[in-house]
């Protein structure tokens, strides 16, 4: 098997100012998980000369190339043709290919548009990778020692058919070596800490390439990789995991696809608990985090947004005579803001947060950056005072995280059970 491959994303959005191309990182991952390196990528237009120049260029420095996109229906796609072109191949109507594609719209209750009938042609000789979750299959064309892959742009398309038709197609079902990368995640601290809490687990451990990166405001990952077979790096990575985490202690939230907010959703659920929130200076922005994940309704009844005192008086059951004495970022004035979500939406708990994102509103005893976060349950009142640095973004987004950290850790400590 191939020992190299490029990589190139077809798709003139990807070359705009709103569009990644994110696809090659996870087909990188995946090529080199059977020890495939990737030494060229690209992006290039929807355009015939740019098109041609850059499949032949790359064909030239790997003999696997993986390519994505234009395999749509419309007249900008033409990916296919492209590499018909240049292989000397012909493109043949498949009426299988059609059938499936016609039955596909009527079930939606449309007819097949006619532009849609060119996504049955099919490059001569070339192996079709089947489609089940759009309109466009996937190709797989051997030429001279060479393999060219084509797969849609739609990112969860391709992760499908490179996950379950290509790789035992290039593999031919044989267990490989290759490179096995882990990702942990950590919240509410900053790079630094966690580079001194982690440190002297990755000096023990240099062969791993261990880096750690911050991730987003309020959270920082540490990366690291393991060569050999699956099941044997997977055991590395398991050891190494279990050390950082170790030396990581409560931060340590989740690993690899995992997020925050699903593993928040998911500690809810196992609990049978349910949160309200009470949102100040995030403006319901934990509740967009915590409504990312579908199904959340179980879990999360609601929140409120509230941003002038009088909301948090009329919605949340505030006192006046604690804004007037405390402040509205306050200790006191989070605590009754997180009592009355809870109340509010007869839930298990209520999380409040209130702090000066700035850049104006701070004072001495309250700068930008100070942000009060309680959680209200049966067992207690949890109360946080965080002091934060950066700008309004930044601190909004910091936040969110340490905020759904409170209710990690209240859940992983055993609050949350019944
Ligand atoms: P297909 O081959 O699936 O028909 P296409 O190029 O015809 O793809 P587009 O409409 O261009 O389809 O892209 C479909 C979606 O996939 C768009 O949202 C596009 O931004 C996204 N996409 C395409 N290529 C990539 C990529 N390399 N990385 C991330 N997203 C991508
Ligand atoms: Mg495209």
């Amino acid at each position: 098997m191939t020992e190299t491959a490029s990589i190139l994303a077809v798709g003139s959005e990807l070359l705009g100012t709103t569009r990644l191309d994110t696809n090659s990182l996870f087909l990188t991952g995946e090529l080199e998980a059977i020890g495939v390196r990737v030494v060229r990528k690209a992006c290039v237009v929807d355009g015939w000369d740019e098109l041609l120049a850059e499949l032949r260029f790359a064909l030239e420095r790997a003999p696997l190339l993986v390519v994505t996109g234009g395999l749509g229906p419309t007249e900008d796609d033409r990916t296919k043709e492209a590499v018909a072109h240049l292989l000397g191949r012909r493109l043949l109507r498949d009426e299988e290919i059609l059938a499936t594609l016609k039955e596909r719209f009527r079930k939606r209750g449309f007819e097949m548009p006619a532009v849609n009938a060119k996504q049955a042609d099919v490059i001569e000789g070339a192996f079709v990778l089947s489609n089940r979750r759009g309109t466009a299959p996937g190709y797989v064309v051997e030429d001279g020692g060479r393999t060219i892959v084509l797969l849609p742009g739609v990112p969860h398309e391709m992760k499908a058919l490179i996950v379950e038709a290509v790789l035992p197609r290039l593999t031919g079902g044989a267990p490989r070596e290759g490179l096995h990368r882990r990702v942990l995640k950590v919240v509410g601290l900053g790079e630094s800490m966690v580079e001194q809490l982690v440190k002297p687990v990755y000096e023990a451990h240099r062969e791993h390439d261990v880096t750690i990166l911050s991730a987003a405001p309020g959270e920082v990952q540490l990366h690291f990789a393991a060569r050999g077979g699956c099941a044997e790096a997977g055991r590395t990575l398991d050891v190494l995991e279990a050390a950082f985490r170790a030396a990581l202690g409560g931060a340590f939230f989740g690993r690899d696809e995992e997020t925050l907010e699903g593993v928040v959703g998911r500690l809810l659920r196992e609990a049978g608990q349910t949160l309200a929130l009470a949102e100040s200076c995030t403006g319901g922005m934990i509740a967009a985090r915590l409504t990312d994940v579908a199904g959340s309704s179980d879990v999360f009844p609601g929140g409120v947004v509230a941003y002038a005192n009088e909301a948090k008086v009329a919605l949340l059951g505030v006192s006046p005579e604690s804004i007037a004495r405390w402040g509205a970022v306050s200790e006191q004035v989070a605590r009754e803001m997180a009592a009355g979500a809870r109340r509010r939406f007869g839930a298990s708990a209520g999380l409040a947060v209130t702090g000066v994102a700035g850049p104006s509103g701070g004072t001495p005893e309250k700068p930008v950056g100070t942000v009060h976060l309680a959680l209200d349950a049966e067992a207690g009142i949890r109360h946080e005072r965080l002091t934060l640095a950066g700008d309004r973004a930044m601190i909004r987004r910091w936040t969110t995280s340490a905020a759904l950290g409170l209710v990690r850790a209240w859940l992983t400590e055993g609050g949350g059970a019944k």
